[in-house]
């Protein structure tokens, strides 16, 4: 029988990314639908019901999202708390009602414990409080572990979820103060050097990387969380999170992705880090391993070459991108 899979967030950084895998693939026994908040507001019920009358999906994957990065989450956390508690209620609730197979839901690795040992695993979510810039976000997003346990103890369903390290590529959402710093640097940097100080030769420009530059991250290409997406779909077969992430060792610092950016955009002036600007958490370096053993070869695509597309990406979509 043909799966219906719909996705929710289907418009943003990660639909979009599922989408276009999905386009080059092909499959003849899978109907791919994806939505956006035109198409529903998941934070109302009814909305979401009537998404679900119309497609009658036999598969989920869960998105939407109200998202953003460190400045952003400081400044809203209400609101990341009850929207998205609301978003992740309806959809799951909406699931169930009518019979989805399987729901796979996103969680992040910026929703586990502030004070914890390294690197973290998919049992350590739930041990202790997150960290404080985004709190509002984490428990949200962590009621959607419990909640699909729930769901599995009382109904036996079949929702899961995953968790990926920090996200980027075409698409992603470049507005200041909202973006994440991968899409925050990109904007600001094609400012620096296109629109600002025209008077200014490039040589005498500067670029303020926020914060000491020193926090670790690890950063996965939209594409590749794409592909490991669909897998954990078809494949995956558990009501337990699984993380979706680079290695431990592909970690970088923000000072050594502001460097990938320069060499991108070929950049000529100087690097300056402004210190009066939050860290945010130092790392929150994950473990791959449970991945690992089940993917053993999956190779993610090298991270300047990613960045290199998806600043390519940002400038010939200049005009669309959101920003
Ligand atoms: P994004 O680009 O901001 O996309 C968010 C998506 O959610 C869009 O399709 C948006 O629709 C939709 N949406 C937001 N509010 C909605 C509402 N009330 N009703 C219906 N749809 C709504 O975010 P993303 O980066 O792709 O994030 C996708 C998922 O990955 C999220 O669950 C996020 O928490 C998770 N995640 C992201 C990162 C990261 O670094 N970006 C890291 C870990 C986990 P419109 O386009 O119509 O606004
Ligand atoms: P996080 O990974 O959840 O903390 O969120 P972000 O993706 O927003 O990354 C935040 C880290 O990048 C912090 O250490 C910031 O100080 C640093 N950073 C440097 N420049 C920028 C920028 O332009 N935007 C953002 N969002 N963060 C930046």
């Amino acid at each position: 029988m043909t799966k219906i899979v719909l996705v929710t967030g289907g418009t943003g950084l990660v639909g979009r990314a599922i989408e276009a895998v999905i386009d080059e693939e092909k499959p003849t026994n899978e109907r791919w639908i994806f939505v956006g908040s035109k198409d529903a507001d998941l934070t109302d019920l009814q909305s979401t019901r009537s998404m679900f009358d119309k497609y009658k999906p036999t598969h989920v994957i869960h998105l939407a999202a109200m998202v953003g990065g460190l400045f952003h989450n400081m400044n809203n956390n209400l609101d990341f708390l009850r929207k998205n508690m609301q978003i992740n209620d309806n959809v799951l609730l909406l699931s169930h009602e009518f019979n989805v197979q399987k729901v796979v839901s996103c969680l992040s690795t910026c929703i586990f414990p502030d004070k914890t040992s390294y690197p973290i695993d998919e049992t350590m979510i739930h041990n202790g409080p997150p960290h404080e810039s985004n709190f509002g976000y984490s428990y949200a997003k962590r009621m959607i572990d419990i909640t699909n346990r729930a769901y599995n103890e009382q109904y036996g369903s079949m929702f899961t979820s995953v968790v990926p390290c920090n996200v980027f590529g075409p698409f992603d959402n470049f507005t200041p103060g909202v973006s994440h710093v991968i899409p925050g640097m990109i904007h600001r940097l094609h400012e620096t050097m296109y629109s600002k100080e025209p008077e200014k030769a490039q040589e005498e420009k500067t670029f303020a990387v926020y914060g000491t530059g020193k926090p670790l991250r690890q950063f996965i290409y939209s594409k590749d969380l794409a592909k490991l997406f669909i897998w954990v779909l078809r494949s995956y077969q558990s009501v337990e999170p699984i993380i979706l992430s680079v290695d431990e060792t592909a970690e970088v610092t923000i000072a050594h992705l502001a460097e990938s950016l320069v060499r991108a955009f070929e950049f000529r002036g100087k690097l300056e880090f402004d210190t009066s600007k939050a860290d945010g958490q130092y790392k929150k370096t994950a473990s791959n391993a449970k991945l690992r053993k089940l993917l053993p070869d999956f190779q993610f695509i090298d991270f300047d070459s990613a960045i290199r597309e998806t600043v390519q990406w940002y400038i010939e979509n200049y005009d669309k991108a959101r920003k």
